[in-house]
């Protein structure tokens, strides 16, 4: 069984639409693959449209929320919301409220580049984005590639648009223990996603995934392309000790990123476990 539960359309910030994202997983050998688009399921309906026999579709989302890193500050951390009910009033008010400060976010962004002189035009960008699509930043640096200010997405995050650059603005974030009971209260299974990945900035402590859990978290990403073996370990061992389930995921964002659907795996009895809670929506299947 090979179980892929991270994954970006085009209904965010990935480069397959919903449709070829599941052709894609069918032909990566994937029997199951969840769409976890940022903040919105605008995706969902043209990927369990297009799903291909044999494999199996875990309707997702990944929210942006705030919460304290446990040293006494505030910090970014990614909450996977898996198979939740897309109709529950909290998750589209909190999504269409995402979505529209992500446009003012990703406008400020590219209004202070264009005003330190580099090619980007921000009318064009967000016309370059539909609404219902939730913007990031790699539109942008899409934007720079195009514009031949650097020759790739990554280069593009590496030289301007890294959390720690000059150019930052973090995105609005919902409070993390609101977005989590919204997960619960919509029939949802919460994951806590890349919670060690130090390279993409500050990260919570263990403590705070203590609490996490106690306040209604199901589980944590541990198998990431962005934890080295050091993370996984902790992750895994704080999963045991706090009786968490854990993931594996690629966190595709198609040639957005150079990591592989499938390229890392969930455990099927912990896919199981997740089906098993969620009240809000099936697994899907052709
Ligand atoms: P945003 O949601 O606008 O804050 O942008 C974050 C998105 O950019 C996430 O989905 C990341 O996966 C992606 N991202 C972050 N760092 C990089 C990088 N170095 N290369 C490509 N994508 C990245
Ligand atoms: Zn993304
Ligand atoms: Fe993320
Ligand atoms: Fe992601």
């Amino acid at each position: 069984m090979r179980i892929d539960l991270h994954t970006h359309s085009t209904a965010s910030d990935g480069t397959d639409s919903p449709a070829e994202l599941v052709a894609a997983a069918a032909r990566a050998g994937l029997d199951t693959v969840a769409l976890t688009d940022h903040d919105t399921t605008a995706g969902w309906a043209d990927a369990a449209a297009a799903l291909p026999p044999g494999l199996r579709l875990v309707r997702g989302a990944e929210l942006s929320c705030l919460s304290p890193d446990g040293r006494g500050g505030e910090c970014t951390v990614h909450l996977l919301a898996y198979l939740f009910d897309p109709e529950a009033g909290a998750v589209v008010r909190t999504h269409e409220k995402s979505r529209a400060e992500r446009r003012i976010r990703l406008r400020r962004i590219a209004e202070r580049m264009a005003a330190d002189g580099l090619p980007v035009d921000p009318d064009a960008l967000l016309d370059g984005v539909p609404a219902g699509v939730t913007p990031g930043r790699p539109h942008l640096a899409t934007v720079l590639v195009r514009a031949g200010v650097v020759s790739t997405v990554d280069e593009a995050f590496a030289r301007y648009l890294n959390d720690r650059g000059r150019y930052y603005i973090p995105s609005n974030r919902t409070p993390v223990l609101d977005a989590l009971a919204m997960v619960t209260a919509s029939g949802g299974v919460s994951v806590l996603a890349h919670a060690f990945a130090h390279r993409r900035g500050p990260t919570v402590t263990a403590e705070v995934i203590a609490e996490l859990a106690a306040a209604g978290l199901d589980g944590i990403e541990v198998d990431h392309p962005d934890h080295d073996p050091a993370d996984r370990q902790r992750l895994r061992g704080l999963a045991a000790d706090l009786d968490l389930l854990t993931t594996g995921s690629s966190d595709y964002h198609g040639s957005n990123k150079t990591v592989r659907l499938g390229q890392e795996t969930t455990d099927p009895q912990m896919l199981d476990a997740i089906a098993e809670r969620a009240t809000g929506a099936p697994v899907l299947s052709a």
